[in-house]
């Protein structure tokens, strides 16, 4: 059947999506004509001679084009939580169009011209903030795709991006060739002694695929780490070790072909990148990174990660310390070798910070984690969330709105449990992004789809505290879309937020399953209604900081590794595994054996979108981490974190401003200085004795 767009549901963009009339086959002709709608709307005004303005010509774009993405990210969300044959069909139909699309308007070379005109014309300076970074950002934009290069450099420039293309491809496809290639095959039983029974299994079944008796293992994560954590035989551990860590390199381990070696490739990438930057007119590739980011500068980011490191190092020693005396006296290796460190690290982990999760579990059953939840936004925000009612997509979902002193703020569709047809994983996404029409505020509505095990057997569901936090972590991406008061949509909610400053609201909402106050109010045992005992609780904490010194100090290897290579090094004259080795020496305690080529299957930075971007993780814990601080720093005295006076400008001051400012000028708004180190170190517990 085809419907006509004009009586298309997925057409009906009055209100809250019609998930109750939308299907499969509306998404093609709905799509299209939007498609066509917004490509008429850019033809007309790119050709216009008259002078563009705010409302003569953004303003006409962005309502055909938030009509294309709401319809479009109707499809987007249904491939994501209804994959069936019809959705994935429909999906993949129009996906190819909706990009190709996309990346042609980035490259819109009269576009670019008319927001230059708005931005050098007399109109810019009386625009409000939020429309200057827009303008702004859509310069930006333009610029870094090298819209402003003479004509003579641009097929150079386009020569450039193509090769770089290509070749982080083909760097990933070595690493996966590597990894698939290599196989070692176990004949003795008593080899396979400390293995889960699974991993036995799943060994056994490879090698009766591949023909062979025994044992079959390779360097995929699920046969690699339980042997690494596992394996009692000090021999499989170090021929899967040595394997695994010369993946895509130049030396010969056995397996490896020479035309995988991804050493090559690093030197010709960072030799691209840095041509790339020179003709943006940027010194090196890092600076170019950074320009959408919240970081200022590398120097900068250098100077956050070597604090970082100072202060972490000393327990980075101390746990290297507590693992080789434990590893030496109770498990008889000495030294401790590479390939011993994670099996000795288990071992140690289960002696010392052992519980079991299916106790923990016991304890969060869905209805009070739900509400648990509830009430920490309702007491940090003085909102009000109830349950409500619209067209949903799966039985199991609901919906909830969320209201301020009698006002409507938002709304939330919640969709819990794992389904044979829902994308794995969890995540927040936008139905609605708040903006301002002439006919009123359109308020915001947020999807959070998590993947947690439903309710079996009649009796209710129970999350694991890892869940709990998952659930926590989506909700706070929810809060920033959902809590937003800007008015226009390229800034509002979590739309235009820096690359390295969006998962501060997420990770801010973690810590809160941390704290004794709210996890008490938020546990009960499915049969006895206790809450959980502080002394499990006591137990969890220590061990989510088991070896934080040493996890610390390796992130920030790969953190500063990342942005040295993009900096001064010079791919010609120098080596990258000496840059690697000279980092290790300022920040590592574990330093893998010299024939260790870690940066061959670094794809992170040579594949994927990483490059010069790798501390975002530390960069956004230590935000989370400070700025969660004020509530521990304001609550506390007065008896709990979850202080109004404190969450009422966490939200004026980071949320509700959205990406119409820069990230660092809010977080400094909210916490009165620049983010400091000190509470993600206090939280991971590294406080000096
Ligand atoms: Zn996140």
């Amino acid at each position: 059947m085809t419907t006509t767009p004009a009586t298309s549901p997925l057409l009906d963009l009055s209100g809250l999506p019609r998930f109750d009339a939308i299907q499969p086959a509306h998404v093609e002709p709905a799509v299209r004509s939007l498609l066509e709608a917004l490509r008429n709307t850019v033809e007309r005004l790119q050709d216009d001679p008259a002078v563009p303005t705010w409302a003569t010509f953004v303003e006409p774009i962005e309502n055909e084009s938030e009509r294309l993405g709401r319809a479009w990210g109707i499809a987007v969300h249904m491939h994501s939580v209804m994959d069936t044959p019809e959705w994935r069909e429909a999906y993949n139909a129009m996906l190819p169009e909706v990009t190709r699309f996309y990346a042609e308007l980035g490259q819109n070379l009269k576009l670019f011209e008319k927001y230059k005109a708005i931005a050098h014309g007399p109109e810019y300076a009386t625009l409000s903030p939020a429309r200057r970074r827009i303008i702004d950002n859509e310069l930006r934009g333009f610029r870094l795709s090298g819209a402003e290069l003479p004509d003579d450099r641009k097929p150079r420039f386009q020569a450039i991006q193509e090769e770089m293309a290509s070749l982080g491809a083909k760097f990933s496809e070595n690493v996966l060739d590597a990894t698939n290639a290599f196989s070692h095959l176990v004949t003795e039983a008593g080899d396979l002694a400390g293995l889960p029974e699974d991993v036995i299994a799943a060994a056994r079944e490879a090698a009766e695929k591949a023909g062979q008796d025994g044992w079959r293992f390779g360097l995929k994560m699920p046969s690699y780490l339980p042997v690494m954590q596992y394996a009692d035989s000090r021999s499989l551990r170090e021929a899967l070790y040595r394997a695994y860590a010369t993946r895509a390199a130049e030396i010969d381990n056995g397996y490896s072909k020479p035309e995988w070696d991804n050493g090559p490739l690093i030197q010709q990438l960072l030799a691209l990148r840095a041509e790339e930057a020179r003709m943006l007119g940027y010194r090196n590739f890092a600076e170019v990174s950074l320009v959408p980011k919240m970081a200022d500068s590398p120097d900068q980011v250098l100077g956050f990660l070597r604090e970082l490191a100072v202060k972490a190092k000393p327990f980075a020693e101390r746990d290297l310390a507590e693992l080789r005396t434990f590893a030496r006296e109770q498990l008889g290796l000495s030294p401790l070798e590479p390939w011993d460190v994670a099996y000795a690290s288990e071992k140690l982990r289960v002696a010392n910070y052992a519980f079991s999760e299916q106790e923990v579990k016991e304890y969060l059953p869905e209805h009070k984690v739900l509400d648990g939840l509830i009430q920490v936004v309702e007491k940090l925000y003085q909102v009000s969330i109830k349950p409500d009612t619209g067209p949903v997509w799966h039985p199991d979902v609901r919906f909830f709105r969320i209201e301020r002193a009698g006002q409507l703020v938002g709304q939330f569709y919640l969709d819990l449990y794992a389904r044979d047809t829902k994308k794995g994983g969890a995540w927040m996404d936008s139905a609605i992004t708040r903006r301002r029409l002439a006919s009123g505020i359109e308020t915001p509505v947020a999807y959070l789809v998590c993947n947690f095990p439903g309710p079996v057997g009649g009796k209710p569901a129970t999350f694991s505290h890892d869940d709990v936090i998952t659930l926590f972590h989506e909700t706070g991406h929810g809060l920033h879309h959902l809590l937003t008061q800007v008015d226009d949509l390229a800034v509002s909610g979590i739309h235009g937020v820096e690359w390295d400053a969006v998962e501060l609201p997420s990770q801010f909402m973690e810590n809160f399953c941390w704290e004794w106050d709210v996890v008490r109010e938020m546990t009960a045992h499915a049969e006895t209604g206790e809450p959980l005992p502080r002394a499990l609780f006591d137990k969890m904490l220590a061990a989510k900081n088991f070896q934080s010194g040493l996890q610390t100090v390796r992130q920030l290897e790969f953190s500063l590794f990342d942005l040295l290579l993009h900096m001064d090094f010079d791919p010609a004259t120098q080596g990258y595994m000496d840059l690697l080795a000279e980092v290790r020496k300022e920040v590592a305690v574990l330093v893998p054996p010299a024939w260790h080529r870690f940066p061959n299957s670094f794809t992170h930075i040579f594949a994927g979108g990483y490059a010069a971007g790798y501390y975002s993780y530390k960069w956004a814990e230590v935000l989370s981490a400070d700025a969660f601080a004020a509530f521990e720093e304001e609550g506390r005295p007065k008896g709990s974190v979850l202080d109004t006076a404190t969450g009422l400008r966490f939200w004026s001051e980071i949320l509700a401003v959205g990406g119409s400012r820069p990230a660092l000028e809010s977080f400094k708004a909210f916490r009165g200085r620049e983010p400091q180190v000190d509470a993600l170190l206090r939280h991971s517990g590294m406080v000096p004795a």
